[in-house]
Formats: structure tokens, C-alpha cells, sequence
């Protein structure tokens, strides 16, 4: 299947940029959206557009549809709430949703929802500064924890003094933040060096409140901790009387029941959890956390406000996610790991076949995969393999497989063997195109074309 048809979305599309500033809901294009493929339908792993064109969907909402589509266990859940009662401050599935969420991230003994990733973020940072008293957090370059000014981009000149001044280049970089925001409130270092984090910790954490950082650095290229690092995190956090959040915004309820703080065993203070959480329909996010800290909320020394929080369709999807997700021991993440590991197998394999050099990073819930640089291509080469990196997903579009930005593809626990046997195919088709592309630039015959006459 190649070159798909999408004259209606393409029409459809037309006037959208008059009411849709650019024609889409943010800033982070996704490698499909300049062609404009509007979905109305979904099932499992596969979505289709306006023309009838099916896809592989590993973009699933950033991450957020860990369900697949159309699950209906979970659709069923969602409406039989709605014929109950539309809305209420409290209703009749709030504990079973908090106790949910408590029972499996290990850290928390209490938890407060809320609506998207941003705000549990930015919540989590002032039960930290009521907590401690301090004004600070450190952040880490390649992270990402929303749209809010004092955590988007910024650059450091000197580590020895890392406050973060505006990067004009940077992909978060934006006009019209705050003035000052970002040197004012944060630290920037890079992550996995934890003799830097010890020095700095050492010399300024009379004014850190918080260490915030993703565990698994899904964003920054799906990094895993160093050996040890996280360990020695936690100790400094200790010593020094910081607070220690995980964003487990992607990686909680992803890559296991437990998140990213389970499978590397150490615990933070504060987790921020968002996305899969809810199953991918509804927006619902989460500052969960020791008792103590948690406890600031009841008297209200810090205060945390939302008209949407706690809402009930909101939280009977958390409880109908984690009930699916919990099932048979959590067998469903095996499941998805079986499959999507089979689908990172195969994309590796059908881009050696065509002459890519691609790397995969990440766990088979949230897989990463780029171009590895090639020092055939001297100074240009991060460039020329960000550039293929973006061909690459383009091409994937083109042949029905749709990827996160940043080519991310998050798994679902609806995969199934004709999903990876669909991909399989796709991908190699996809991979050949670009193979033939890139071959034809260097000036000789495509790699697989060359391993098949020889
Ligand atoms: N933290 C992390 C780790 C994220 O990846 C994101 C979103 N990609 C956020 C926070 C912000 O979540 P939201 O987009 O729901 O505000």
C-alpha cells in the first residue's frame, strides 16, 4: 500500500486554518499533520480517515491511548457514568479511583487529580516550595513537563552557575513568557551526572525545593538512568531536604502498572502522572504523594484549585483503565511488550534491509527510534540525521503508520499479531522509499538493491 488518497481530508481541512490558528491544536507538529489526515473512526491499533485509509496508530495521543481504540469495557464504563449523573464535586467512585492509582504507585499514600500534565507539574512544584520553604527546582536538559513558561526550554552557560536563560533556537522556545521566569525559578543541568547534581545541591540547596525530572527520559530520546544515578538522587534528595518529583506523565501506567519508579525501584516524593492514566478519551492528571506532603493540601497551607478536578467521567475512566490494565496480574503489558518488541525488531531489521542506520531507545510501551549520526558526514552529521529522522516519519505516514513527533511510538495492549504483521510490511515499503531516496543522493544503488544482486 503506497501514497494513500486523502482528497476529503484535504477538503475538510481547507478552511480549518481560518478558525484553527495553523490547523492544528499546538505548537508540536506531528510528522502526518501537514497532510492534514483528519480520523473519525478507530479499533484496537488502527484508526481510519475521512477517505477510508487505514493506519497503524502508534502516536495514540502522545502516548496517551494505552487502550487501543473502541475498547468496550471501557467505552461502557464511560456512559454508563454519564446516564448516572453529568456532574457532581463528589460522587460514589472517588475512592475506588484514588485507591486505584495509590495501590500501584508505590510512593503514593495520597493522591488530588486534576486535568493535564502541565497543571499536576505545576502543582506538584508549589506542594514543594510549601513543603520546603525554598524557591527553587532543578530541572534537566532534554526534559519536558508542559506548556508552562517556567519549565519550557532555556539554555546554560555556565554549569557551575546553570540558571537557564532563554534559548532562542530551542524547539520550546517562545515570545511572550513571563520576564525572568525561568532564571528566577530554576536550575538547568544535564541529566544522568550525578557528581554535577552533587556539587550543585551542595552549594545551593538552601534555595532548592524540588528536583524535577522524567525517570525514564522518554522526551529527551527515551533514555534509561545511568546505573546507579537514581539511586544517588534519592540519597542527595535526602541529605539535602529536597523534594524529589518523577513526571510519570508518560511512563506511569505505560510501561507497567507501577511506572517507571516500580521497574527502576526508587521512589520520589511527588509523582505527576497524566495520559494513559485515563485510557487516552479523557484528560485527567495527578499529583500523587507521601502522606506528609499531601497533607499541606488539608490545611490548606497550600492551596490547589480546578472546577474540573476530581470530575466523575473523568474518574471512572482512571478506575475502568487501571481495572483493564491490572487484570490477569497485568498480563495486558506483557502483551504489548511482546508485540511492540516485535515491531521495533522489525523496523530495525526493514531499515538495515534498505541501507538506515536507525538506533531504538526506550521500553516497548514508549520506543524511541533515530538515525544514528554517521561520521561520513562530518560536522552536519546531527543535522542530516534529524532531517532523516523527519523523512523517515513522513514516509511512514505516507505508507500508513502513524508515529509520535520525534519518532515515538507508543504501544497499546490491544496489539495483536496481525497489527505486527501489518506493520511489517508497511514499514519496509516505507524504509525502501526513503532507502532509494537517500541512496539516490549519495549517487549509488539502494542497499537492499545491492544485497539482492550480489
Ligand atoms: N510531563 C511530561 C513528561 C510530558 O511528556 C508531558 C506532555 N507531553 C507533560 C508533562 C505535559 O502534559 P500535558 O500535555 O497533559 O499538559
Amino acid at each position: 500500500m503506497v501514497k494513500l488518497s486523502i482528497s476529503q481530508s484535504v477538503a475538510y481541512n481547507r478552511n480549518l486554518k481560518n478558525v484553527l490558528p495553523g490547523g492544528v491544536h499546538y505548537s508540536f507538529r506531528m510528522p502526518w499533520e501537514s497532510k492534514q489526515i483528519s480520523l473519525v473512526r478507530g479499533r484496537g491499533s488502527r484508526v481510519w480517515d475521512l477517505d477510508g485509509n487505514e493506519y497503524l496508530d502508534f502516536f495514540a495521543k502522545f502516548g496517551a491511548n494505552i487502550l487501543g481504540h473502541n475498547n468496550p469495557e471501557y467505552n461502557q464504563a464511560l456512559i454508563d457514568t454519564l446516564q448516572r449523573v453529568s456532574s457532581a464535586n463528589l460522587g460514589d467512585i472517588d475512592a475506588e479511583a484514588a485507591e486505584a492509582v495509590c495501590a500501584h504507585i508505590d510512593s503514593a499514600d495520597m493522591v488530588r487529580f486534576s486535568l493535564s500534565g502541565t497543571e499536576a507539574v505545576q502543582n506538584a512544584l508549589r506542594l514543594a516550595r510549601g513543603y520546603t520553604g525554598r524557591n527553587r527546582f532543578v530541572r534537566f536538559q532534554g526534559h519536558y513537563h508542559g506548556n508552562a513558561d517556567n519549565t519550557l526550554g532555556g539554555r546554560v552557560g555556565d554549569l557551575d552557575h546553570p540558571v537557564p536563560e532563554e534559548d532562542p533556537g530551542d524547539l520550546y522556545s517562545t515570545e511572550g513568557k513571563a520576564a525572568g521566569v525561568l532564571k528566577d525559578q530554576s536550575f538547568l543541568i544535564p541529566w544522568n551526572d550525578a557528581d554535577l547534581l552533587e556539587s550543585l545541591l551542595e552549594r545551593s540547596h538552601e534555595e532548592i525545593a524540588a528536583l524535577l525530572m522524567e525517570p525514564i527520559c522518554i522526551n529527551g530520546g527515551g533514555l534509561m538512568p545511568a546505573a546507579g544515578y537514581l539511586e544517588r538522587v534519592r540519597a542527595l534528595c535526602d541529605r539535602y531536604g529536597v523534594v524529589l518529583i518523577f513526571d510519570e506523565v508518560i511512563t506511569g501506567f505505560r510501561v507497567g502498572l507501577g511506572g517507571a519508579q516500580r521497574l527502576l525501584g526508587v521512589l520520589p516524593d511527588l509523582t505527576t502522572l497524566g495520559k494513559a492514566m485515563a485510557g487516552g478519551a479523557l484528560p485527567v492528571s495527578a499529583i500523587a504523594g507521601r502522606r506528609e506532603i499531601m497533607k499541606l493540601y488539608e490545611n490548606r497551607k497550600v492551596v490547589h484549585g480546578g472546577t474540573f478536578n476530581g470530575y466523575l467521567l473523568g474518574l471512572a475512566a482512571v478506575k475502568a483503565t487501571i481495572d483493564l490494565l491490572a487484570r490477569d496480574g497485568g498480563r495486558a503489558y506483557e502483551r504489548m511488550g511482546e508485540g511492540m518488541g516485535r515491531i521495533h525488531s522489525a523496523l530495525l531489521g526493514e531499515a538495515e534491509k534498505n541501507g538506515l542506520a536507525l538506533r531504538m531507545s526506550g521500553v516497548p510501551g514508549a520506543g524511541v527510534f533515530s538515525p544514528a549520526p554517521s561520521s561520513a558526514d562530518g560536522p552536519r552529521a546531527g543535522m542530516i540525521a534529524q532531517y532523516l529522522g523527519k523523512m523517515i516519519g513522513e514516509a511512514m505516514t505516507e505508507h500508513g503508520i502513524l508515529v509520535s513527533n520525534a519518532n515515538r511510538l507508543y504501544g497499546n495492549i490491544s496489539v495483536d499479531e496481525s497489527d505486527v504483521e501489518l506493520f511489517q510490511a508497511r514499514v519496509g515499503d516505507a524504509f525502501r522509499q526513503v532507502g532509494e531516496f537517500v541512496a539516490k543522493m549519495q549517487g549509488g544503488p539502494p542497499a537492499a538493491a545491492a544485497a539482492t544482486a550480489s
